[in-house]
């Protein structure tokens, strides 16, 4: 018999022997895209990457190297299923400027929030069950959620962010259905893909109609701390604490490399998460979690997400001013912190179908469609602004304006691209999320 197989096919040997839920997961369509898009003659406006020159490297390596020659054995050995409880200690502290107020016990440290979406949904969600997630969300989170087989229903988004109304209609129309809504998942702060925050009463609506209703919130929080202005919106966690899981990381702040963020939840919640993180890795890194304990205790970590800030200003408004220029017959929002803007592209342009246009014009962006579980979002796309310079960023969006000049062209000469929705989310390239 010949020992070759084809992952995903019929022709793949194993096939008939993957649990239910693995025939869902597909490679996205665009990963191939990506591929092309990291070639360095392309300017992707495509990854979600921070800008790791701003880092104070010379300091990192010192505070690492000195680590390691002091603490080696304990850097390099196993840990706590919980996490370290120093990093905890300075997670609170880390938290605190968002107005939030916990103790080293309620935090569970996590390799990346990405594996604490992984475990709250793990612990929550059995097949079927609803996730009330923004329209749109987070690409990233969806695949999580449909790797447990949940049900991702979207919620309308404004210009500033979740629809209350919205919110509760759709817990009425899904509670009458019979259907059982697990959690409602949020990124209320300088939202991936949208850009946009929720302000504070808002946000006391929200927690208000989960409260009434009884439904949990996820809190997903990795760019909070990225406010051009230096400002904070109090986190959701610090306005409800028994109905609120809150995730954070240090890949936005500091760097993704570690893989280390963290979940904070309500008591009986924490230990459900601890469980199922020993369960699944043993322990988060020893050796990142130290050593981002001792970059935070040496170094002015306030001072370097300032520096952070104000690359991400400067580039956001690079991206703006040639939206202006370049784009007029689009439409965007306007972040006042993290990583990305969102488009709205004129009736009758697709953006999926436009994406392999647009890498051989040497320009990538993310579909829209990737950030909902149900084929929507043609009629958008993500466009980062986080690692291209800023002159980077206007050529990029000058390209874009070529290609989409000749998409308007191709539609008025042969109609719309076909379109339709479906449900049909597909596993993202690490590098658009
Ligand atoms: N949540 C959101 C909204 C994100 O944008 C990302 C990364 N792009 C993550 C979670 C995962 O981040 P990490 O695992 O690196 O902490």
């Amino acid at each position: 018999m010949s020992g070759k197989s084809a992952p995903g096919t019929r022709l793949d040997r194993w096939f008939g022997a993957y649990a239910a839920r693995t025939h869902g997961l597909k490679s996205s369509e665009t990963r191939a895209l990506f591929a092309v898009a990291s070639r360095p003659e392309v300017v992707s406006l495509a990854g979600g990457m921070p800008f790791l020159d701003a880092l104070p490297m010379e300091i990192i390596a010192k505070v690492t190297a000195d680590l390691i020659a002091t603490e080696g054995a304990v850097a390099l050995q196993y840990g706590n299923g919980q996490g370290h409880p120093v990093l905890r200690g300075h997670i609170t502290e880390v938290m605190a400027e968002e107005a939030i107020q916990a103790h080293p016990d309620d935090v569970v440290v996590t390799t990346g929030s990405q594996q604490a979406l992984d475990l709250v949904t793990r612990i929550f969600i059995d097949p079927g069950d609803v996730i009330l997630a923004e329209s749109p969300s987070y690409v990233g989170a969806l695949s999580v959620f449909k790797s447990y087989e949940a049900w991702v229903e979207h919620v309308p988004m404004d210009d500033d962010g979740l629809v209350p109304q919205a919110l509760q209609d759709a817990i009425s129309r899904l509670k009458a259905e019979g259907r059982r809504i697990k959690f409602l998942y949020t990124i209320p702060t300088f939202h991936n893909p949208a850009g946009v925050t929720m302000p504070v009463d808002r946000r006391a609506e929200v927690l208000d109609i989960c409260h009434r209703e009884k439904i949990l919130v996820v809190e997903d929080n990795p760019y909070g701390m990225l406010a051009f202005d230096g400002s904070i919106t109090p986190a959701m966690r610090s306005m409800d604490e028994e109905g609120v899981v809150y995730l954070g990381s240090f890949s936005k702040t500091l760097a993704p490399g570690y893989r280390t963020g963290w979940a904070v939840a309500p008591h009986a919640v924490r230990e459900k998460l601890v469980l199922a993180s020993e369960a699944s890795i043993l322990c988060p890194s020893h050796a990142s979690q130290l050593s981002i304990a001792a970059y935070l205790e040496t170094c002015d970590w306030r001072g370097q997400i300032a520096d952070y800030r104000d690359v991400y200003r400067i580039r956001c408004e690079a991206m703006l001013e040639s939206l202006e220029e370049y784009l007029p017959q689009c439409r965007w929002t306007v972040p006042k912190g993290g990583f990305y803007t969102w488009v709205t592209v004129p009736e009758g342009i697709n953006t999926n179908a436009m994406l392999p246009r647009a890498t051989t014009a040497l320009v990538a962006y993310v579909s829209g469609t990737a950030f909902y579980a149900d084929g929507q979002g043609s009629r958008h796309m993500r466009l980062s602004f986080c690692y291209p310079t800023p002159e980077r960023i206007r050529e990029g969006v000058r390209r874009l304006a070529g290609v989409l000049d000749k998409e308007i062209d191709l539609v008025a000469m042969f109609g719309p691209h076909a379109t339709g929705p479906g449900r049909d989310v597909h596993f993202p390239a690490p590098d658009i999320v």
